[in-house]
């Protein structure tokens, strides 16, 4: 048994792969009859019968409004008991440090941003787990109800044991996030990447929520993509899915850090943009200025947007057909510019398609979170572990 599910208490079930399957039945259809969980499951009535009566002796489950009888017995519906179960999580990125708690739908019910002196593994571990504490004291929560706390981090993640492997935006290397919170909280932990964890906000709580395919491309920070196949999130062997940013997109593009040109880092991370502007003009501006310049339709500032939107729409063409996807979410700084950049893409995207004869719709949109979506992406991961079944713990 590893660290991440020894935590797992009666509260947090002790679950089969039916079991899961009747849980995500109801989270995404809501009440339920016993006879539509049967149609919808494909299992059988005694199987379902047992599972329903286990959840509710767990309590995760409760029995509601009773339907009208088509004959035999009237039907109890039962749903998922939204009061009972809450999550925690957590963003850590240089520039915003915040952890909050979460009802099961995902509604943000405390939200609290750090201010962490020293950015070094030990020391702002030790500031999480503060506030984390300090959150559930405020909230008045038994951390018996809690199901889990998800990490979104900038970097590369081995998920499945929660140790960030490298960022280069924390500076850190080889940190077992999970076993150092979970050493302390006594909670499980799952960490995930922050453009892989934009990719699940989206998927449970926004723009892809009921799609099988769906990417997220994180702009304005750097350049990263999360991926949703089967409404399974893709990481890949080396967890290296969606590191896009520095694999030459645009032909004799743009000059980028990495030495290449064309990247799409250098058309997203707005630092590049804002010093692209400056070089064009040897003007300095701040990114509210930019935008502001951007809406007043000035001649750089709108050459510098056509470039990136262009960019993006390549990225989102190719990987788009690449991976027959639904929904595509441009999130952070660009997928504001509706005019100038999602729609933009969305009409290339739609030529291409038009052109290829591919007879596909998707949907290109920008984040449904804003500043909240690695917090719901870190709860959406909890989410994501709830319903993928654990081996079943004996006790
Ligand atoms: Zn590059």
């Amino acid at each position: 048994m590893s660290f991440l599910d020894r935590h797992i208490s009666s509260t947090r079930l002790i679950r089969t792969y039916n079991a899961s399957t009747v849980l995500q039945t109801l989270y995404r259809y809501g009440s339920c009859s016993r006879s539509q969980l049967t149609k919808l499951t494909g299992m059988s009535p005694a199987t379902i019968t047992r599972i329903v009566a286990e959840l509710i002796e767990q309590g995760i489950v409760l029995e509601g409004r009773v339907g009208k009888s088509t004959g035999g017995r009237r039907p109890v519906y039962v749903h998922i008991d939204y009061t009972k179960l809450y999550l925690v999580s957590i963003k850590l990125l240089r520039d915003d440090c915040s952890v909050a708690l979460l009802d099961l739908r995902g509604q943000i019910l405390s939200k609290n941003k750090m201010t962490p002196a020293d950015f070094n593994p030990n020391p702002l571990i030790q500031d999480v787990i503060l506030a984390v504490e300090n959150l559930l004291r405020d909230c008045q929560i038994n951390r018996e109800h809690i199901l889990g706390v998800g990490v979104a981090i900038s970097g590369v993640v081995r998920s499945e044991v929660g140790l960030m492997v490298n960022s280069v935006n924390l500076g850190w290397k080889n940190v077992p996030i999970a076993e150092l919170l979970g050493r302390d909280l006594d909670l499980p932990i799952y960490v995930e990447n922050d453009a892989n964890a934009s990719a699940l906000a989206e998927f449970w709580f926004g723009n892809a929520k009921d799609t099988a395919n769906s990417m997220y491309i994180k702009t304005e920070t750097g350049a990263g993509v999360g991926i949703i196949i089967g409404k399974t999130l893709v990481s890949g062997p080396r967890f290296m899915t969606g590191e896009i940013g520095h694999v030459p997109l645009v032909q004799n593009g743009r000059p980028c850090r990495c030495g290449q040109r064309g990247c799409l880092e250098t058309y997203v991370y707005l630092d590049d943009v804002l010093a692209r502007y400056r070089e064009m003009t040897a003007k300095a501006v701040s990114r509210s200025a930019f935008i502001e310049l951007i809406h007043n339709g000035h001649h750089s500032a709108s050459e510098i947007v056509g470039e990136t939107a262009q960019a993006l729409a390549f990225a989102c063409a190719h990987w788009g057909v690449l991976l027959d996807l639904d929904v595509i979410t441009i999130g952070g700084f660009w997928g504001g510019l509706k005019k100038e950049i999602i729609d933009y893409c969305q009409k290339y995207y739609n030529e291409v398609l038009e052109k290829t004869g591919i007879p596909r719709q998707i949907k290109i949109t920008n984040a449904s979170f804003g500043d909240d979506t690695d917090l719901l992406g870190a709860a959406g991961l909890v989410i994501d572990r709830w319903f993928v079944p654990f081996p079943v713990l004996e006790r």
